[in-house]
């Protein structure tokens, strides 16, 4: 998972994609990078946070840009080594391009590219994303780029180029300064366009414009190129359309609840996922006495849930801001000590009280479990476990990071599938007796539509895929992300 943050068209355009960048930080920390595109090409990326990545003097590079593009990134194919972070930089034919997302073709794409003498530097899939754009505008004409070769590049891009990916590309064109956006062809990972007089802003969350005064203007569609620039109007053009899929985990736990998604808000829908989810839990006959939140993703739902049911909601865990990253721990012992550095809780929330805990999603089950355990010391006399998602019992291949199947902790329980809203609540037994809790109540899928509604990727918990994946791609991407996992075992999440 990335985001992504261009302008063009204003004489502050370095400082405000560095803003912009501060407001999606939570969508990437690992690395972050800017890039400027109007008189003359740059490209700086670091690694860290985005103050510590793109420092002052830094930006004052950048600073008499009027057409600039940044970008945080989250690895979610490649390490989180400095080679892979973004923008990158084609010369010629001069085009500097930046993504957020996940290809699941990289290894035939770069194949291709290497046949043209194209290497790729990096492990990064935005390298054979804007190889692949590079080498057709190329084809297409060797300089003095034109409207029509981008979008001649861009249709057969979207053939060709496999996954879930929206990209912000900076070139001259038509001799202008040009910001290019375009969507894969199930508009799989999100895009919102402002517009604040005659200056143009493209970001993966609409909470990057809200700062900078940019308003929301239009979301590109599946398979759309967009083309802006400087006082015109945009430049739209919808090449290869398959049907709109976007991601439902963006709602659940991605995008901040500030964020309007495709005109509509993430908090109005988390709130819907938890009301939802509170009837589905008391059509079970469960009770409690206190709803409790596991911070942060999870409070607007927990907020509706335990309105809805008219019980009690309380902060009881304290979350510490400063603890960064915890190092795998030896011992069960010390990394139940590790899990109170970082998430404290309040006792006397929980002592003698049924308690509902409630979270956004389960994915490896450790930290829940660890929790779970934590809780059990605190003297409460029943745990309800209430998770405002369906179970997550397929990988993603699009863009976030879930790792594979084998590590996934509803895929021990769920062996043929998602079985429905009666199987599931089967299931849900035997996942609660694994956690040791009185029980675990997931959202159902027919829940998540009813609370969200229309069309939209929910692979990870159905295991639908909307866009093409193949055989061979899943195998590749698996074994890269067992690679990954290799070079990162110094550190983790706990
Ligand atoms: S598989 Fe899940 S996380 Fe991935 S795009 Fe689909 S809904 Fe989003």
């Amino acid at each position: 998972m990335c985001g992504f943050v261009a302008i063009i068209g204003s004489p502050q355009a370095a400082a405000e994609v560095h803003m912009g960048l501060r407001a999606l930080q939570h969508r990437g920390q690992d690395s972050a990078g800017i890039a400027e595109f109007d008189q003359r090409f740059r490209v700086h990326r670091g690694l860290g946070m985005v103050p510590t990545a793109i420092d002052a003097a830094t930006l004052a590079l950048f600073e008499s840009s009027r057409a600039v593009i940044g970008h945080v990134r989250y690895p979610t194919r490649g390490s989180g080594h400095i080679e892979d972070a973004q923008p990158f930089l084609a010369n010629p034919p001069g085009i500097i391009l930046a993504h957020n997302g996940n290809l699941t073709n990289v290894e035939e794409l770069a194949q291709k590219l290497a046949d043209k003498s194209f290497r790729m530097l990096s492990y990064c899939d935005a390298e054979p994303l804007l190889g692949t754009l590079a080498s057709k505008m190329l084809a297409a004409r060797p300089f003095a780029h034109r409207t029509q070769d981008l979008i001649t590049a861009v249709k057969e891009l979207l053939g060709e180029v496999r996954g879930g990916y929206t990209a912000v590309c900076g070139m001259q064109l038509d001799g202008k300064p040009t910001l290019a956006v375009f969507r894969d062809p199930k508009g799989l990972r999100p895009c919102t366009i402002g517009r604040r007089g005659n200056a143009w802003m493209a970001a993966s969350e609409s909470v990057a414009l809200d700062p900078l005064t940019f308003e929301e203007h239009f979301t590109p569609k599946p398979g759309e190129l967009v083309i802006l620039r400087e006082g015109e109007e945009p430049q739209r053009f919808e090449l290869h359309n398959l049907g709109h899929t976007p991601c439902i985990f963006e709602k659940i736990y991605f995008a901040r609840p500030d964020a309007n998604m495709a005109g509509r808000s993430v908090y109005e829908g988390r709130m819907a996922f938890g009301r939802t989810l509170a009837d589905e839990f008391s059509e079970k006959g469960l009770e409690g006495d206190v709803v409790i939140p596991i911070p942060d993703t999870s409070r607007p739902a927990a907020q509706a849930f335990a309105e809805h049911l008219g019980i009690p909601y309380r902060e009881g865990f304290i979350k510490n801001r400063y603890s960064g990253r915890t190092f795998i721990m030896p011992d069960a012992a010390t990394r139940a000590r590790a899990l109170r550095l970082k998430l404290n809780p309040i006792r006397s929330v929980f002592k003698d009280k049924r308690v509902i805990l409630f979270d956004d999603s389960i994915v490896r089950g450790a930290t829940i479990a660890r929790i779970s355990e934590m809780v059990r010391d605190l003297d409460a006399t029943e745990i309800h476990l209430a998770i405002h998602s369906p179970p997550v019992a397929n990988p993603c291949f699009y863009g976030i990071d879930m790792s594979t199947v084998a590590e996934l902790f509803a895929a021990r329980f769920m062996h043929q599938g998602y079985p429905g809203k009666a199987g599931l609540r089967a299931a849900e037994k035997e996942m609660a007796k694994a956690l040791k809790i009185d029980s675990l109540t997931y959202l159902s899928v027919e829940g998540l539509d009813q609370a969200w509604g229309g069309p939209r990727c929910a692979a990870c918990f159905d295991g639908k895929y909307p866009a093409e994946i193949r055989a061979e791609d899943r195998l590749a991407i698996a074994a890269d992300r067992r690679k990954a996992a290799d070079r990162n075992t110094s550190e983790t999440q706990f």
